[in-house]
């Protein structure tokens, strides 16, 4: 399995993912020519996408997914509350499949797996998706760390993991008081607090690669989030020497290729 973090934060979330002749993104929030773009640094076509996985409705995660589905015929899948409240901004999709959270399905050699993350949208869901040799845990957009969380996460090989922003920096910056609520709130965005120690008590034998997502531009740096990260990390001392890595995804420039090894 490989897979890129092709763009990370609130203007825009878009992650590729392959396995064998399967290529999926999940979510697409940006237009389809700068998806197009991004998707070329990785010397990947769009016409080889086989599938959008939609986490929920926000713009910074459906922007290119209905252009897209009708311009180059990828189908779209997500759960009906995502759907219903999509329809505004997607418009016609050329195809369509629902999901059910907490359902998992096949698609193409994939076992996706929807689950609930907590977040102001209709049906928020992060996945994990696996090939039978390896899989990736997707959780972005969530305000807490939930046991069912926990359990969808637990012993990937992968984890895109949001750190969305330092609490400290966010209190003394300049949003206004509803929108610091909102991000504080159980339905925001995790901070790098709560997702450092959610990462400790994730911490297996074989975690590869862990990138950490959705970083706020005004409310955290991710040396900051690196930091916390591999600090909570390392404060296990059976961490050392597993070559496991982490890395900090962004809004600008395209993630590394990320390649998951077979032990
Ligand atoms: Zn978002
Ligand atoms: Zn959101």
């Amino acid at each position: 399995m490989r897979f890129c973090v092709l763009a990370s934060g609130s203007r825009g979330n878009a992650t590729y993912i392959e396995s064998g002749k399967t290529r999926i993104l999940i979510d697409a929030g940006m237009s389809g020519k700068e998806l197009q773009r991004r998707l070329a640094v990785i010397e990947v076509d769009i016409a080889a996408i086989d599938a959008i996985m939609v986490t929920h409705e926000h713009n910074d995660h459906i922007h290119g997914v209905g252009v897209l589905s009708r311009r180059v015929g990828i189908p779209v899948f997500a759960n009906a509350a995502t759907f219903a409240a999509a329809a505004r901004t997607v418009h016609r999709l050329s195809a369509y499949n629902e999901f059910e959270t907490g359902v998992s399905f096949q698609f193409h050699g994939l076992e996706i797996h929807p689950f609930t993350i907590s977040h102001d949208s209709a049906d928020p869901v992060g996945f994990r998706i696996s090939n039978g040799t390896h899989s990736l845990g997707y959780c972005t957009d969530t305000g807490r760390v939930s046991q069912l969380i926990r359990q969808r996460l637990a012993s990937c090989q992968a984890l895109v993991l949001e750190s969305n922003h330092d609490i400290e920096m966010l209190q003394k910056g300049t949003y206004p008081p509803y929108l610091k609520q909102r991000i504080r709130s159980s339905q925001g965005h995790l901070d790098n607090g709560l997702a450092s120690a959610f990462l400790k008590e994730l911490l297996h034998e074989d975690l590869q690669h862990v990138v950490l997502a959705h970083l706020s531009e005004e409310n955290n740096r991710p040396e900051i989030a690196y930091r916390l990260a591999v600090a909570a990390l390392e404060s296990n001392p059976n961490v050392k020497g597993r070559g496991l890595r982490v890395s900090v995804a962004c809004q600008e420039r395209v993630g590394e290729l990320i390649h998951l090894s077979c032990k």
